[in-house]
């Protein structure tokens, strides 16, 4: 019997497992006097729900379905992590012969881990021979584990950058109130006119503007919008004077790097990128 090959199977279902999401472990059972595979499996304790769902029993399910029998005579099993006891026992239970797996597994494998079942005064005892490939099967559970990790960071970053995104909108607020004597929100007329204007604008970032070339007395009333940050960030318009604005304007920049002023009669605005830097243009 090709001890190597039947691992390999065994670890091709564990890669099936890996990209399923599920801790990636495979196994399969095959009839030693002809070499046939009659059952195979891998984990998929996550997409079936189900504690039971190990490769294992999935490859004990599929093998007594075949031979139409629940015991699985001359039969061995290759499974790339050492089996937990609810397999091991299901192992005694069908009177599989021979058992090879490849990874150990310190924190729940009972077969020579955490217990020696096998080893325990039951009537029945396989045959047992570990460390078939054995860094290939160690290598794809750690491979998983990583990547298991890296997602949580991904997720734990995500859920900061939104708590801090709420922090943000709500200092707004509470700075909004001191503001108020100078500014309001836009009200809904002008929040559509500003979002059928800024649907028209193509922007490009930076922008090299000298503000000098621009003389502050020729802007008066203006809206400010939020170009980019949350979905709620966008949503909100500010009204108020451009010298007013432009003394505030590291306040605003807090907010969003790129922020955007439209004169009140929507002739022309100005964008300011997260340099500080300001580019105006005339709307014809
Ligand atoms: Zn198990």
């Amino acid at each position: 019997m090709d001890i190597e090959f039947y691992m390999q199977r065994a670890l091709a279902l564990a890669r099936k497992a890996f990209e399923m999401g599920e801790v990636p472990v495979g196994a399969v059972i095959v009839r030693r006097n002809t070499g046939e595979i009659v059952g195979e499996g891998y984990n998929r304790r996550e997409t079936a729900k189900h504690a039971l769902a190990h490769a294992e029993l999935m490859a004990i399910d599929e093998a007594c379905r075949k031979l139409g029998g629940w015991r699985l005579p001359d039969c061995a099993m290759f499974v790339t992590l050492e089996p937990c006891p609810m397999c091991s026992g299901a192992i005694i239970q069908a009177r599989i012969d021979e058992l090879y797996f490849g990874a150990s597994d310190p924190k729940s494998g009972a077969v020579c881990s955490v217990q020696q079942m096998f080893e325990l005064p039951y009537n029945y005892h396989p045959i047992v021979k570990k460390d078939i490939l054995k860094d290939e099967c160690s290598q794809i559970l750690s491979d998983f584990f990583r990547e298991l990790r890296l997602k949580k960071l991904e997720l734990y970053r995500k859920s900061r950058e939104q708590h801090k995104l709420q922090k943000q909108k709500k200092l707004l607020t509470d700075e909004f109130e001191c503001f108020s004597e100078k500014y309001r929100f836009a009200d809904d007329d002008e929040i559509t006119k500003i979002q059928q204007f800024t649907s028209q604008l193509k922007f490009s970032f930076p922008a090299h503007i000298d503000l000098t070339e621009y003389p502050l007395e020729s802007h008066d009333k203006m809206y400010l919008c939020f170009l980019c940050g949350s979905e709620e960030l966008l949503k909100l318009y500010v009204f108020g004077s451009y010298a007013d604005f432009m003394s505030d304007l590291e306040n605003w920049q807090y907010f969003s790097p790129y922020l955007l002023l439209i004169d009140a009669d929507f002739s022309r605005y100005i964008y300011i990128n997260d340099d500080g830097e300001q580019k105006e243009s005339k709307i014809c």
